[in-house]
């Protein structure tokens, strides 16, 4: 039983076939190791102790009868945005510090479904919106590597449990980079599907033309496991894709040959506001990748600039709309003793919402008024669209496009928090993306100073396969994805 916080999802998955550890130890382990790190972590909201206890006993009983599934006993933890049924599911809001979930999130339902065992939920930035999980109710994550530094954002918590291997793996959700950018602040791994290939049903909704959930793990090797199992068709919700999920973990094998990948280099990437020591352990990681063989091409995506300005009307836009159900009525916060009905909104609205989401709902809420639409919304459709085309070009020449996840390491917490505009500058390589609908992940490719750097992979629609592949070859020449803060090792 020693280290197992240290194996691999398919070191786990053979442990646990081979009996060398039964799943309720394995959940012992984890619970024990957030039992005694935690506190200084905050990366939990809430543990769900005797419940992953029971659920790997259950396991342990399939894995016995032979009817294991492909995760069965693998303990994880989920982002705390994904409704689990009889579970808290606060959203990192006091507006729904108070919400029991009715029912399980598709993405639950479907790791639960292949024998994942919930440890707990973890912290976010309140309903997704900030990139150092400072905006959360339940107040601030710690980064592992630097318990002074932010872990990114919004899935900090999910990047922190599993940067300290709190958890083996965790879900997130990425609207504009939080499963990336956090990922890379935390020195893991962290893919954003392709839109529409892991369901939305369950998960609360920040941005819906946006949100895609998935995994982050330690390795592409883990992504590849947790994100077979997270994705399908979902007829519960209106955008997901009806396409056969492929075997990614199989396909991982044959990723072996990377002669004659063109990888393309976005010249807008690698440019000003880029830290000079994240970028020069970008480069040495695409010198990994060429020495591989694979060929390295300048691109251009020349309406980069444009992504966080759309982005950052679109986003709050969705997000005003999408809020409006909070409304002290029919479930979370209500203030007390409201006076009529709109005292009841306004207060319970007011009181329940912290500054961030406040400031999106307001800016959403004017981009959308009669008057500003075809200024700002229409407009700013109409840059998402030329965004798009940027990739579109592009992959017309490369095979996938690699650049740095994030502009700098982790960040002091504190560092930008009362500056808006700064910390949405975090996600300025990650955000086309999301504005594009393309897969995209990060992985850890080194370090600048104490504090590890990611790099980021951009595929093309449904690429998950290949970039999966291209991480994994990376990963097997190098050891980044393997390194453990000291105090968590
Ligand atoms: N940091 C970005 C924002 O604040 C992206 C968040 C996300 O991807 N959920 O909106």
């Amino acid at each position: 039983m020693s280290a197992v916080h240290r194996k691999s999802i398919a070191e786990l998955r053979a442990g646990l076939r081979a009996g060398e550890f039964s799943s309720a130890e394995l959940a012992r382990a984890f619970l024990d190791r957030i039992a005694r790190f935690d506190p200084e972590l905050n990366a939990y909201i809430t543990v769900t102790e005797e419940q992953a206890l029971g659920a790997a006993r259950a396991a342990d009983q399939r894995i016995a009868a032979g009817t294991a599934g492909a995760l069965e006993g693998v303990p994880l933890a989920h982002k705390d945005i994904f409704c689990t049924l009889g579970v808290k599911t606060s959203c990192a809001s006091r507006m729904l510090a108070n919400f029991i979930a009715p029912y399980d999130a598709t993405v639950v339902q479907n790791l639960a479904r292949a024998g994942a065992v919930m440890l707990g939920k973890t912290n976010m930035d309140e309903f997704a919106m900030g990139s150092s999980n400072e905006t959360s109710w339940y107040g601030p994550v710690r980064n592992p590597w630097k318990l002074s530094a932010v872990p990114g954002g919004s899935s900090g918590g999910s990047a922190a449990a599993v940067a300290a291997r709190l958890a083996p793996a965790a879900t997130g959700t990425d609207t504009g980079g939080s499963i990336r950018q956090p990922a890379a602040l935390c020195g893991v791994s962290g893919i954003k599907p392709t839109y529409g290939a892991v369901s939305r049903y369950g998960m609360i909704a920040f941005a819906s033309s946006l949100d895609q959930a998935g995994p982050i793990a330690a390795s592409a090797e883990d992504l590849a496991w947790l994100l077979a199992a997270m994705q399908g068709f979902d007829a519960r919700d209106s955008t997901s894709l009806d396409r056969p999920v492929p075997d990614y973990p199989a396909l991982l094998q044959s990723a072996g040959d990377l002669k004659g990948l063109r990888i393309g280099l976005p010249r807008e990437y690698f440019g000003a506001g880029l830290d000079g020591a994240v970028g020069a352990a970008v480069h040495e990681a695409i010198k990994v990748w060429e020495r591989l063989g694979a060929k390295l091409v300048d691109i251009s995506l020349p309406n980069s600039d444009l992504a966080v300005p759309a982005y950052y009307v679109v986003a709050p836009a969705e997000c005003s709309s999408n809020l409006a159900r909070f409304d002290g009525v029919r479930f979370g916060y209500r203030c007390e003793q409201p006076r009529d009905l709109m005292d009841l909104y306004k207060r319970s609205r007011g009181e329940g919402f912290g500054a961030e989401v406040k400031r999106r709902i307001m800016i959403g809420t004017y981009v959308l008024s009669s008057g500003y639409y075809d200024a700002y919304y229409i407009k700013a459709q109409k840059l998402r669209r030329l965004i798009s085309d940027d990739f579109a070009r592009a992959f017309k020449e490369v095979d996938v496009i690699a650049g740095p996840t994030a502009p700098e390491t982790a960040f002091s917490l504190g560092a930008k928090a009362q500056d808006p505009l700064t910390m949405y500058l975090s996600d300025i390589y990650t955000i086309a993306a999301n504005l594009a609908g393309l897969p995209a992940m990060s992985i850890p490719c080194g370090f600048a100073g104490d504090l590890p750097v990611g790099v980021q992979l951009i595929g093309n629609y449904f690429d998950e396969a290949r970039l999966l592949g291209v991480a994994h070859r990376y990963q097997q020449e190098t050891d980044w994805h393997r390194r453990l803060p000291e105090a968590f090792a």
